[in-house]
């Protein structure tokens, strides 16, 4: 009996000695709101900001909003509710919040824009996310190059496709890539036949495909009966996809049509495997693990009363104040550099982007 008592002792020590770390105090709940998961982008950022929360001490509520806005305030509020003490939010729309961050703020609950700006608030404490002026001028750097622009003697036919309107980054996309390419419309080296240009023009609400690859149809049958497509600015690689399915449709891609410069964003598996097989041009790789870790440094510092990196404290005005801002660097992936930056950094295997 008592050997026994005393084996039941040593063993309770050993588990108490063992199980420790997972007691450590419970930093608090982190409220991680995603847009939705048709993208797999988003759950890959949701998830590696789950675990690195973990990690840290902390309980992640992480929740996908199928892109339907009342769903995400629903889940944002009952975050609130749950008394959550950071929210990490990437907007579906960047207008909408104002109210619950409003509840939030009176709650004392701090709030950092994920990737996407939330406008229209004075209560958004800090902005992760990309240098997305960049991005855009990376799209359109690297469609002029696929259309060998320097060396052509005719005019080349270009197509423009814009994000979300309710997205703030869809404009800086636009911008930035328009900062390049307008010039050459300027000076008649690039054509935009449709006459179709501007974000109200040009903008893919939601950011779908399905509705990308039907304005291209529609684009191919009212503009290009006796004119080819030379390049399409796509600013995201699930619009890439739809728009490539639309220039398949009328036979670009085979025989004397050769495929259009398609260009994307956030290297998709499809659209990876799309570049290496000669159809979408480029992407542009952000690696959504670096913006989860600069998510959870800020959170890190906003629990320890101290201030956040930022590196950005003057473009990202919101139309209520300037949000400090955390800016990562994006890359340009084409059929040259995919294997090295994507397969190099880990983001994918060599098995994912060959299978
Ligand atoms: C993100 C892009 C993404 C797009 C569609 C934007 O806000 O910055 O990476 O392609 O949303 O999900």
């Amino acid at each position: 009996m008592k050997l026994i008592t005393s084996l039941l002792a040593a063993a309770a020590m050993s588990v108490a000695a063992f199980a420790a770390p997972v007691f450590a105090q419970d930093k608090g709940t982190v409220g991680i709101s995603m847009p939705t998961k048709t993208s797999t982008r988003w759950i890959s950022d949701g998830e590696t900001m789950e675990k690195l929360f973990k990690e840290a001490g902390y309980t992640p509520d992480l929740q996908f909003a199928d892109d339907d806005i009342p769903n995400q305030l629903a889940q944002i509020e009952n975050m609130v509710t749950k008394g959550a003490k950071v929210l990490v939010i990437a907007a579906i729309d960047g207008t909408t919040l104002s109210d619950i961050l409003q509840k939030a703020a009176d709650a004392g609950v701090k709030v950092i824009a994920y990737d996407r700006l939330i406008r229209d608030s004075g209560n958004v404490n800090y902005y992760a996310t990309f240098d997305n002026f960049q991005v855009g001028v990376l799209q359109a750097t690297s469609l002029v190059q696929g259309l060998k622009l320097d060396e052509a003697k005719e005019p080349k036919n270009v197509e423009l496709f814009g994000g979300s309107p309710d997205d703030n980054n869809a404009f800086f996309f636009y911008d930035g890539a328009m900062s390049v390419l307008q010039p050459l419309i300027d000076s008649g080296k690039i054509v935009v036949k449709s006459g179709q240009m501007g974000m109200d023009q040009v903008g893919t609400l939601r950011w779908d495909g399905a509705v990308a690859q039907a304005r291209m149809e529609n684009l191919l049958s009212s503009t290009y009966t006796d004119a080819k497509v030379d390049g399409v600015l796509s600013p995201y690689d699930g619009l890439s996809i739809g728009i490539i399915s639309a220039l398949k449709g009328v036979g670009y891609g085979s025989g004397d049509m050769p495929m259009p410069i398609v260009t994307g964003q956030d290297a998709e598996l499809p659209s990876v495997k799309s570049i290496l097989a000669g159809e979408q041009y480029s992407t542009v790789f952000k690696d959504t693990r670096e913006l989860a870790k600069v998510t959870v440094g800020m959170v890190n510092a906003i629990m320890d009363g101290k201030e956040p990196e930022v590196n950005d404290t003057k473009t990202y005005e919101n139309g209520v104040k300037v949000v400090p801002s955390y800016l990562l660097k994006p890359v340009s992936v084409d059929k040259t550099n995919a294997k090295d930056v994507l397969v190099g950094s880990g983001y994918y295997t060599e098995d994912q982007i060959n299978n």
